[in-house]
């Protein structure tokens, strides 16, 4: 799984954009509203004529950045790059640079996103959509309406621009993965594994979306008219209540949605019986962590060699392994991998993940109550600086942290680092020669295998990282709890003084 930093920023950007353009209007006020000096009063036909341009664009511009970076590894023969004249090595790996034109488009295609949502008003066409599709002469204005405000279709249709965008850029990049790994990929189970991929931190978005539609089509009014209704009831905390029925459903989506999605999304079923099996049941035994079940992850075709772990509540805790790893490691380095994956889970890297979660939305919380720009645009651009400086920087460096001391564990379970640091040189021998690209979340193989092999083999050394990594945990859960503590205390005292006013204001108008 990945986090994809321009889709957040898209999706922030929208939520600016539908700001913008009074969020609540519904599907017939739009067209009475003037919005802005420059923006036209485009057709629908023009708007999608523009969203054609920008995908061209996006597309156009990662074809030539994947030419190059392929020109670069002359098609795969020289995965490391081709030497300069003199023969020394290329400062950077062609990935790494390919990594950064990569991220310049990303950053590129969002802006010019927004541009075209909000030029062409995009998210105000959408409530048009059963238009589009000829319903009208079908269906009554009633229902017409009805469907019309979906927020679920809403959603899908504005972001659709930008994820259609997104997967032309997958396109040259399957082309790059071939010649890298030196395997044939279908260009659809590619394009299905990219999209499962990048998409599913959006399932947390579309399950809200989902829950607004439910709540309005069967008649209960929307979210917030429900809160405001259960707030009267129980004397006015309406910020209070809004806030944990936030962090309760962070805590939900991590601990039981986010699992159920990924089992479902990459159809995982149970590893065969066989050796392998047997070897994987044994190394989990051993380490005492409780896991629901170990299921094979993903399809064969695809090419995803991976494993990952995933639940920070036991009975919702599931290992994962692609059979595309399993084919190419051998059974030691199998268990070596899966000792690493229970690490994680046995020195609560993924409850740290969740603390993680919560402290960036008190963090956002937080900014919300104290943003400086009144303006939709410059807050969304806040926002985003402040999720890519959290994750990228501080989140990073915690990932790094964890991964390291999952390595570790991995060399002290199994009883030797060898089998862990095989297979990581293997993967890294076989992904196109990426020993030495850094990755932000992970590290360089290179550094993971010296570290491995320095501390892998002395206890005392493995010891002492467990009790330095405990330690950064503390701190990072009390000031997980600060800001959680923080912000709850704030909306109290803001419901408290909204409560108080209602009060006065009844004493001066009663008898
Ligand atoms: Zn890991």
């Amino acid at each position: 799984m990945r986090i994809p930093f321009d889709l957040i920023a898209a999706l922030i950007a929208l939520q600016a954009v539908q700001e913008l353009f009074g969020n609540m209007l519904g599907r017939n006020a739009p067209d009475t509203v003037v919005y802005s000096a420059g923006q036209v009063d485009s057709s629908t036909g023009e708007a999608c004529l523009a969203i054609l341009g920008f995908w061209i664009i996006v597309w156009l511009y990662h074809e030539a950045v994947a030419r190059r970076t392929l020109w670069q590894v002359r098609w795969g023969r020289f995965p490391e790059g081709v030497k300069s004249a003199d023969g020394s090595p290329r400062k950077r790996h062609p990935l790494e640079t390919h990594d950064l034109y990569e991220a310049a488009g990303q950053a590129s295609a969002v802006l010019l996103y927004v541009l075209v949502i909000w030029y062409f008003r995009w998210p105000l066409k959408t409530y048009s959509w059963p238009e589009w599709l000829g319903l009208q002469h079908v269906l009554s204005e009633k229902a017409l309406d009805r469907i019309g405000s979906s927020t679920l279709v809403k959603a899908f249709l504005d972001l659709g621009p930008y994820a259609g965008a997104m997967m032309l850029s997958w396109l040259p990049k399957r082309r790059m993965a071939q010649a890298m790994t030196g395997r044939r990929i279908p260009r659809l189970s590619w394009l299905s594994l990219e999209a499962r991929l990048t998409f599913i931190p959006l399932a947390a978005w579309f399950a809200i979306n989902l829950l607004v539609d439910l709540l309005s089509f069967t008649g209960a009014g929307d979210a917030a008219d429900l809160l405001n209704d259960l707030s009267k009831e129980v004397g006015g905390p309406s910020e209070t209540l809004a806030l944990l029925a936030m962090f309760g459903f962070l805590v939900f989506a991590a601990a039981v949605l986010m699992p159920w999605v990924m089992l479902r999304i990459f159809r995982c079923r149970p590893l065969p019986d066989g050796d392998l099996k047997s070897r994987i049941d044994a190394v989990v035994k051993r380490s005492g962590v409780k896991v629901r079940r170990i299921l094979a992850w993903g399809p064969k075709g695809s090419g995803l060699a991976n494993a990952c772990v995933l639940g920070p509540w036991a009975p919702m805790r599931y290992v994962l392994i692609s059979p595309g790893l399993t084919d190419i490691l051998s059974p030691e380095e199998c268990e070596a991998v899966i000792a690493h994956e229970l690490g994680h889970a046995r020195h609560g890297h993924l409850a740290l993940l969740l603390a993680v979660l919560l402290s960036l939305a008190s963090l956002s919380e937080l900014l919300a109550r104290f943003m400086f720009f009144k303006h939709p645009l410059a807050q969304g651009a806040v926002y985003m600086l402040l999720i890519l400086v959290y994750l990228r920087i501080f989140f990073g460096i915690v990932m790094r942290a964890c991964e390291r001391e999952a390595d570790l564990a991995s060399a002290e379970l199994i009883g030797s680092p060898l089998p862990l640091a095989s297979a990581l040189e293997k993967l890294a021998r076989l992904s196109g020669g990426i020993r030495d690209v850094y990755s932000w979340h992970h590290d360089s193989i290179a550094k993971r295998v010296a570290v491995l092999m320095q501390d892998g083999l002395d206890p005392e050394r493995i010891a002492r990282y467990h009790r330095h990594m405990r330690r950064m945990s503390l701190g990072f859960l009390c000031f997980t709890a600060v800001a959680v503590f923080l912000v709850l205390g704030l909306s109290i005292a803001h419901d408290l003084l909204a409560v108080a006013a209602t009060a006065a204001s009844g004493a001066f108008v009663g008898p």
